[in-house]
């Protein structure tokens, strides 16, 4: 849904700003775009996530006319779970009554803080009491709920950090994405850090506010179970589990990414137009479309699936990309094993992120798309 409300300074999403969001043309724009992909995605999709942008801009109507074409084309779809993004200051009982109609059981709320400085300087329009109010609405709801917290902002104390944490275990949603704040040079923010209306933040103290929130998960309950994802028993995101284990993902929308993979683990991304404009004139023309096959698309998504902190089933991976084998694997991770930053569990059945050295997850990946060095 590439409509937001505001735009929020750290942000190059694609999305436009309009408060009045064209619902009308957006879903049929939608409906042009599946007339495409229909033939190549028949069959029923295990999740279904609206993201965005702000999927709430559209409003109560406008989501139950999303969702009612959503319903109506994929009827089947989202068994396992259906998430829809939403933003605090859009969400109100009659939000809520047109999740309720079509079934969605997940919703992801952008709170990001719960610091009403951080929320001013983050360029966000709600406040504090507004998220404790709607997440205490949507857990009562009954509600599989989300949150977003993002750490770092510029000047947090840890003690400012760890009050966010705690409001997120207060207001008793099951799962939380844990970002730190990050500065796109094409986003607004370096043009107001040029007129001293903002700063950079600091990638170091960046580091130990996220080690900071880490702690306060893990001793109350959430297992830290992706890299910027926590999660309460029993409510790991599906369908963002599915892109960490090389499953198959339909994008449709302006510069929304699909991702197929073959029998032998080839796999071929593309990605849609940015802009809706020029997305709604030719729904379904795709701007870049990208092949790996062999061993560059097993390094990528053995990579991608170390973000699962619980770590890669290796039978599976070795059934998806047959083309390997457990030696080429061994190989491939020798030295990150050798200095610690990956292990095997399990009797060597599971390779993982070694405990406390998840925020080396990028490094890893250097090494492990490093064709030439191992
Ligand atoms: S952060 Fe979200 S709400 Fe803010 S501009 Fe980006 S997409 Fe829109």
């Amino acid at each position: 849904v590439p409509f937001c409300v505001r735009a929020c300074p750290y942000c190059d999403f694609d999305f436009v700003v309009n408060r009045h969001p064209p619902v009308d043309a957006y879903v049929k724009g939608l409906a042009a775009e599946w007339r495409v992909r229909e033939r190549a995605w028949a069959g029923d999709f295990a999740t279904i996530y609206i993201g965005g942008g702000t999927p709430s801009a559209l409003g109560a109507s406008g989501l139950a006319q999303l969702l009612a074409w959503i319903r109506e084309v994929f009827p089947g779809s989202g068994a396992t779970e259906f998430t829809v993004e939403l933003n605090p200051e859009h969400v109100s009982r009659d939000v809520v009554r047109s999740l309720q109609d079509f079934g969605v059981g997940r919703v992801s709320v952008g709170v990001q803080s719960f610091n009403d400085r951080a929320l001013v300087q983050l360029g966000r329009r709600h406040r504090h009491q507004q998220a404790h109010d709607v997440l205490a609405m949507l857990v009562a709801d009954g509600f599989q709920v989300s949150t977003d917290l993002i750490v770092g902002w510029v000047g947090q104390k840890q003690s400012e950090v760890i009050a966010d944490a705690r409001a997120v275990l207060a207001s008793g949603v099951q799962h939380v994405s844990v970002y730190a704040l990050t500065i796109e040079e094409t986003s607004h923010w370096p043009a107001l850090v040029a007129r001293k209306q903002r700063e950079m933040p600091d990638s170091d103290e960046q580091g130990e506010r996220l080690r900071d929130v880490n702690e306060v998960f893990e001793a109350n309950g959430f297992v830290h179970y992706e890299i910027a994802s926590y999660a309460r028993a029993g409510a790991i995101a599906q369908h963002n589990r599915f892109y960490w284990t090389c499953r198959d993902v339909l994008g449709l929308g302006p510069s929304a990414h699909s991702v197929r993979y073959d029998d032998r683990g080839a796999v071929r991304r593309t990605a849609n137009v940015r802009g809706y404009e020029s997305w709604l004139a030719q729904p379904g023309i795709e701007a870049s479309d990208e092949e790996l096959h062999g061993e560059a698309a097993v390094r990528e998504a053995l990579w991608v699936g170390l973000r699962y902190l619980l770590g890669v089933d290796v039978s599976t991976f070795l059934q998806q990309f047959s083309g390997i084998d457990r030696a080429f694997l061994e190989r491939i991770c020798r030295r990150q094993i050798e200095i610690g930053n990956l292990e095997w569990i399990d009797e060597g059945n599971t390779l993982r992120v070694a405990p406390e050295r998840w925020y080396w997850h990028d490094r890893i990946g250097r090494d492990l798309l490093d064709v030439g060095s191992n």
